[in-house]
């Protein structure tokens, strides 16, 4: 199961410490000393957040199954390993966990960040494939699940600990993507952080989503290629930055999600437990104002 391969040079001593090149050395330090486990991190948003966390001074396991991938992105970033961690199995999901405690000693952070497009060309609810949905579920619910679940198992225990849950605007507005798999999966990933925050708070544990709009990350483009076919990468990403945009003059990036996560992951947050963090630029706020003709727009 582990594909990390060897500890980079220096690693023995980050292990205990921080190696020279990963010293905290700065104010700006807000995960200093603190561990996470990160699964989807060998791409897009779980990347970017690897890196920003790492930044502020965490080390980080990524946790994908995208071996090629995780590996080079814990190799540029020092202070983080790569392990093979297919969130649909359960023992898999407990493993990476297990590794974080055995090389660290702890786990602070648990960001439980795979995530899968599924199949979203406009399919009526007649159509729906209940194979399709099984693996959506399996990966975006149920791989979360298994990440609250196994986190739990060694935050509550030392009465400390900050879980991460990606969601998505999905969930919050209905009918945004062509299929509804997705939002249902996504909507459930909610409502696992809020049903389980109550417990997590009594053992000094917090949960939390964070739902990202729409950022141009290899799933987005998969899904937009799709929906537009013919169309070029460009034009495809020129649709995502401005017409699925409300902010004028910003572009939601894979690094916005990050320092969202960064401060939910950060003590920062220490009161902030049971929350859906939505960074979209008012995107959802002004979908549902827009439906007024008085609006204005
Ligand atoms: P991405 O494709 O760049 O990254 C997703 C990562 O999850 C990949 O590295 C992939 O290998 C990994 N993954 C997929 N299945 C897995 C499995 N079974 N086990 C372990 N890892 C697995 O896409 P992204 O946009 O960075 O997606 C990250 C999360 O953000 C997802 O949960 C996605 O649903 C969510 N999200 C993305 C957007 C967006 O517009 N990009 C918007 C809202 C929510």
């Amino acid at each position: 199961k582990e594909g990390g391969g060897a500890l980079r040079p220096g690693a023995s001593a980050f292990a205990h410490g921080f190696s020279s090149a990963s010293a905290p050395n700065s104010h700006s330090q807000r995960l200093a000393g603190k561990v996470a486990v990160i699964t989807g991190g060998a791409s897009g948003i779980g990347k970017a957040t690897a890196a920003e966390f790492v930044r502020n001074g965490a080390r980080v396991i990524i946790a994908d199954v995208q071996d090629d991938l995780g590996r080079a992105a814990a190799a540029e970033l020092g202070a983080a390993r790569y392990t093979r961690c297919d969130v649909t199995d359960e023992a898999q999901v407990a493993a990476a966990v297990d590794l974080a405690v055995e090389l660290h000693g702890r786990l602070d952070v648990m960001f439980n960040n795979a995530g899968i497009a599924g199949d979203l060309s406009p399919t009526p609810l007649g159509s729906i494939d209940m194979g399709d949905f099984d693996h959506v579920m399996a990966v975006n619910l149920r791989g979360v699940v298994a990440g609250v679940k196994h986190a739990a198992r060694v935050m509550v225990p030392r009465c400390s600990g900050s879980i991460i849950c990606t969601a998505s605007t999905a969930a919050v507005l209905g009918g945004v993507v062509a299929a509804p798999v997705y939002p249902v999966s996504k909507a459930a990933v909610a409502g696992l952080v809020r049903a389980t925050a109550g417990e997590l708070a009594r053992s000094g544990v917090r949960i939390n989503a964070v739902s990202p709009h729409a950022v141009p990350t290899p799933l987005m483009m998969d899904t937009m290629a799709l929906w537009y076919p013919g169309m070029g990468g460009e034009e495809l990403r020129r649709i995502v930055e401005k017409e699925l945009n409300e902010m004028v003059g910003h572009v939601l990036e894979a690094e916005d999600i990050a320092r969202a996560v960064l401060y939910l992951a950060s003590d920062d947050a220490k009161y902030v437990n049971g929350q859906n963090l939505v960074v979209d630029g008012g995107f959802t706020v002004n979908k549902q104002l827009n439906l007024l003709p008085a609006a204005g727009r």
